[in-house]
This record gives C-alpha cells, structure tokens and sequence, in this order.
C-alpha cells in the first residue's frame, strides 16, 4: 500500500496526547490519501476508534468474565465472528476521506448503514477530472454474468474506444461549463444554476465524501464489494479497505479471512452433492437440482472443472 503526502491538512482538528487505544501501523497511515484506480481516486483514514482489543473487552462485558488472558482475545474473536455475534464489533469505528468517479459512488453510498457527507455539485464546481478506464479492462459483456465482462477487447479496438469514451466525457464536460456561463461565453447574464447545469454530466466525474462506519458494517461492505462479483472498479478500493483492516484490527481481519472470506457455504442440495462426492460416486449435473451456474461455482471450489457435466473431474 502505497501513501501520498496528505495533501489536505485539518487545521481545525486538536492534535494531543491521547489516554485512548492507538495503533501504530494506523497512525502510520492517518491522513494520508491511499491512491486507487491508478492514482485517480484515493482513500485516506481520517480517524478511527478502538482496535481488536475493544472487541474482546465489550464481548466481555456481556458474558460477564471479567479480564482473560491476552492469548484467549484471539479465540474469543474468532469465536464471535463465527458465531455472527456481531455488537462487539461495532464498538470500533473508521472514518474516511473517498474520492472515486460518480458511478462507483452509486454502488458505494447503497450500503446505508455508514454516515456520509458527500461533496455538493449544487453548491460547488465539478471538477475537470474524468474516470479514464485502462486498455486492459475494456472487456465485452459476460456470456455467463448478466452483470460482469467477458474477454478482453483486442488492443487496438480498446484504444480507440477508450478515445471515444474520453472524447465525449469531454463534451459534456464543455457543455457544463458553457451551461455555467464560466468562459463568461454570455457576458452580463447569469450561468444556469449548478444544481441543474450539473445533469449533462456523465457518471465517470468524480466525487468525495466522508464516510463513517463500524467495524461490523465495514467487514459486511468489504465481504460484498471485495468479493470477485463486484465491479472491478469497486472492489480495488474494498481491496484497500481490507489492507487497512489487516492494520487496524489483525485479529478480527485474520477470523474474517478464516470464517467468511475464504470461507464455503453450502445449500442444502450443495451439501448432498457432496456427501455423494465423499462416498466415491460420480454425481451428473442432470440428477441435482442445481442451476448451471450453482454447478460451476461448486465445481470451482471443490477444484473440478467447472464446464464439466460430471463431478468428480480428474
Ligand atoms: C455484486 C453486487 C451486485 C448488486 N446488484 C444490484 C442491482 O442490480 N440492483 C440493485 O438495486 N442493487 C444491487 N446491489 C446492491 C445490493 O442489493 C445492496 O443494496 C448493497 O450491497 C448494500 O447491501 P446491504 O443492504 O446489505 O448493506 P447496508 O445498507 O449497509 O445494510 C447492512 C444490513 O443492515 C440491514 N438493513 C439496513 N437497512 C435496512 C432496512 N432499511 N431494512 C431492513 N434491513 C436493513 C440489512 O440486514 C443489511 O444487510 C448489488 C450489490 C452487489 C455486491
């Protein structure tokens, strides 16, 4: 994880020697913006409150021990975490700072369980700053995901495509100025207003907002969009996000891995399939009531071909 220098200092915030919970590899990073997207948006932890021993120490609390050894705050938070007791880890909080480009913002600001104060086009300027996608992630819908890509556009083809893209994420972008009256194109008339002006804008500008949350809706967001069914462009920022979690909170990042990252959850049709499986039969997809794409995606994490219509495969 690569830091730039911040580049906003927070004149109005006290910085003074604190009796509360710090971690020094998140002080590292406090403040500083994270580049994503090839340095186009960023991350920066602006603050956050309690580490994985604030977890153990409410957890505590509701069961009534009182203090434990250090060696047993592991197995304890691998225990909540698996047995999905949750309000422990919402006693630690993060705060941060995100620049990203209005479309991934949409998929962001769905997670409603965060606090949000986002940048206002009615009140300011849209900056001149457009998402360029990289020749490399032009890729064609997906055959099999309705809402993924496929193979990879030849180079050249991507090239002149991502020109075009740029080309009239441009346009739009001089008509929002001429609607504003900028250039000053109309001398003594008044630009349209911001609010309005804005809506010739496409969905690759960019916006910031702060954004707070708990640790327990944090590992909730990071399950859903650093999972390989986001977008892309989400999940390079979710990616970030679980860097900063293996700082933050190592305990609680290494049980998530452990019970719901890398985790498997079977259905219960999955699960005979399986124990057929354990017991030396060959199973067909045809005598399941999988769908296809069930099939595939238990194929694939048991290790077989996934285009196979018989598991097991060699
Ligand atoms: C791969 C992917 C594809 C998606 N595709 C689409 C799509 O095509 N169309 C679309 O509209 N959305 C889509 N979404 C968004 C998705 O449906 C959720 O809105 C989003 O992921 C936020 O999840 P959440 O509601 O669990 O999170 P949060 O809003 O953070 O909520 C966390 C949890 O709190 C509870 N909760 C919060 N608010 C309420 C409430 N008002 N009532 C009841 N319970 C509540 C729920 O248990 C919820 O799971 C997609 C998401 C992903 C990850």
């Amino acid at each position: 994880m690569s830091v730039a220098p911040d580049s906003a200092p927070e004149p109005l915030l006290a910085k003074s020697k604190t009796a509360r919970a710090t971690i020094a590899a998140m002080e590292e990073i406090l403040g500083k913006q994270i580049p994503v997207l090839d340095g186009q948006g960023f991350l920066r932890v602006v603050d956050y409150m309690g580490d994985d021993g604030a977890i153990v120490q409410a957890a505590r609390v509701s069961y009534g021990q009182g203090t434990k050894h250090t060696s047993q705050d592991r197995g304890l938070i691998r225990y909540l975490l698996r047995h999905r007791h949750t309000t422990p880890f919402e006693m630690c909080e993060i705060k941060l700072h995100l620049k990203m480009p209005i479309f991934v913002a949409r998929q962001w600001l769905r997670h409603r369980t965060a606090n949000v104060n986002e940048y206002s086009a009615r009140y300011s300027l849209v900056p001149d700053e457009i998402f360029k996608a990289g020749i490399q992630d032009l890729a064609v819908q997906s055959a099999v995901n309705n809402q993924g890509r496929g193979e990879t556009l030849p180079a050249h083809e991507a090239t002149q495509l991502t020109g075009e893209m740029q080309q009239a994420a441009e346009n739009a972008y001089a008509l929002y100025l001429r609607l504003l009256n900028e250039n000053n194109q109309r001398p003594d008339q008044q630009g349209v207003a911001r609010e309005l002006a804005r809506t010739v804008l496409p969905l690759a500008t960019f916006t910031e907002f702060y954004w707070k949350c708990d640790l327990h809706n944090y590992l909730h967001f990071v399950s859903l969009r650093a999972d390989p069914h986001a977008q892309k462009e989400i999940r390079v920022y979710a990616e970030t996000m679980v860097e900063i979690l293996d700082k933050w909170v190592p305990l609680t990042a290494e049980a998530w891995r452990d019970y719901v990252r890398e985790a498997l959850t079977l259905s219960g049709e999955e699960r005979t399939v399986l124990r057929r499986l354990l017991n030396g039969e060959k199973v067909a997809k045809s005598e399941t009531a999988l769908s296809a794409r069930e099939w595939r995606a238990l194929g694939k994490a048991l290790g077989y071909d996934p285009e196979s219509e018989t598991y097991p495969t060699a």
